[in-house]
Order: structure tokens, then C-alpha cells, then sequence
């Protein structure tokens, strides 16, 4: 499989189905609260899919069952949404995708429940940094390695770790196409980028080490059991600054 380039036409598209999902999360976050079961966000998410005329990306892929993951704490990805209430102090990773017209964007934000901890706070700061970072580097002529190697020196420089056994991915049609993304990587390496690439850039960032373990098949989580958060957006290289897709 090689790296599929968008028309304006498909990344009109994908900016549809991106502004869904940035409205989506908005909402989402906003109704985040202590005392709130997780699958209370699935059954809204689900709701505001619906009204926007939007199918979810993620039910149904590989037998994923919720419209979105809910990732508690030292969970990274791919959580489940269910009866796990979550508590003052947490903090929750809301990672979603719709499509739209038979377009993919994806998406994710970590957000504090209630007050949060300092450590907490410059962990969510940093993995938004290290997402802006890889946006800052997605010009057309940079190379993929280029982004990978400004999301890691963002979070290291600060003394975090940067999940390396999941990656961002190229999207569109396919939630997931090539190339894999990784959030570490060496300057100048990979393929160069080009006009018409459309990318899901998503910084998973620990406070302890970077090491993972999956559990129940699906969720992962960190395998010293530090704090982890995920930031992500789908974004189209143009011929200057990269435009982001998932935003309202
Ligand atoms: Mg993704």
C-alpha cells in the first residue's frame, strides 16, 4: 500500500467530517464531570452523530464496540466506554472519528475531571505542545520524520516519554492508511510530504516510562501505571502551512 493524495474535493470532504467530530468533542468535554459513568459520553456521542448526519469510525472496526474510546488515567488508548465512573481528579482521554460523505477525521483530547493535579496539568500541556510541534512541522518538502522527531523532542525536552508501540496514521476513505506515524523518529527520514496528504497526528505522552500493556484485548495502558494523555487532529499538507481538519 502506498500513501493515498486527496483532491480538494476529498479533503472537503474530510473537513466536514472534521469539523463533526470537533463539535462532537466540544460537547463531550463540556458534559466531562465527577460522578459520570464513561458510557454516559458514548451514548451522547452517539446522539450528536445522528443529528449531524455522521456515521462513527470507530464502531464496528475490528469489532470495536462504542462510538468512541474513554481512556481513564494511566489508560493511553482504546478504552472502553461502560460503567466506570469517573472521579474529581482524573484525567480522561476522549478519542473519536466520524465519517462523512465516505470521509474519515479523527481526533482526541485528554481532559482534567473537576480539579487536577499540577503533574496532571503539565502533562496535558505538554502532550498539546508536542501535537502543535508536529503540525508546526508538516510542510510540504519536510519528510514524515521530521513531525515523529518534533512530537518526541517536545515531550522528552520536558522530561516525559512518548508512547512508540501506537502511531498516528494516514486517513481518509480508511480511518487508517499509510504511512504509520510514529511519535519518535530521526529528522529527514521517511517520505517526504507532499500536497494532498492527509494525516491523523496523535502524541500518546507518559510521565513515566514509555513501556505499554493491553488488557481485555482492546485497552492499553501504561505499564508502570503513570499518568498518560493523547492529544490528536487530522490534518491536510497544502502547499504552505498544514490546515487542520478537526476543528469547528
Ligand atoms: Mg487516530
Amino acid at each position: 500500500m502506498s500513501i493515498i493524495i486527496k483532491s480538494e474535493r476529498e479533503i472537503a470532504a474530510m473537513r466536514q467530517a472534521g469539523r463533526i467530530v470537533a463539535i462532537i468533542l466540544g460537547i463531550l468535554s463540556k458534559q466531562v464531570r465527577p460522578g459520570m459513568k464513561t458510557k454516559k459520553l458514548d451514548i451522547i456521542a452517539g446522539r450528536e452523530l445522528e443529528r449531524l448526519g455522521a456515521k462513527p469510525s470507530f464502531k464496528g472496526y475490528r469489532g470495536f464496540p462504542a462510538n468512541l474510546c474513554v481512556s481513564v488515567n494511566d489508560e493511553i488508548v482504546h478504552g472502553i466506554p461502560g460503567e466506570r465512573v469517573l472521579n474529581e481528579g482524573d484525567i480522561v482521554s476522549l478519542d473519536f472519528g466520524a465519517i462523512f460523505n465516505g470521509f474519515q477525521s479523527d481526533a482526541a483530547v485528554t481532559i482534567g475531571v473537576g480539579e487536577i493535579s499540577p503533574q496532571a496539568r503539565q502533562l496535558l500541556e505538554t502532550t498539546k505542545a508536542a501535537l502543535k510541534a508536529g503540525i508546526a512541522a508538516a510542510y510540504p518538502g519536510a519528510r514524515l520524520g521530521d513531525i515523529s522527531a518534533a512530537i518526541q523532542n517536545c515531550a522528552e525536552s520536558r522530561g516525559y516519554s512518548v508512547v512508540r508501540e501506537y502511531t498516528g496514521h494516514g486517513i481518509g476513505r480508511e480511518m487508517h492508511e499509510e504511512p504509520q506515524i510514529p511519535n519518535f523518529g530521526q529528522p529527514g527520514n521517511g517520505p517526504v510530504l507532499t500536497k494532498g496528504m492527509t494525516l491523523a497526528l496523535e502524541p500518546m505522552v507518559n510521565i513515566g516510562d514509555w513501556h505499554t500493556q493491553l488488557s481485555n484485548h482492546w485497552m492499553v495502558f501504561t505499564a508502570d501505571g503513570s499518568l498518560s494523555a493523547h492529544f490528536e487532529h487530522t490534518i491536510a499538507i497544502t502547499d504552505a502551512e498544514p490546515e487542520v481538519l478537526t476543528i469547528v
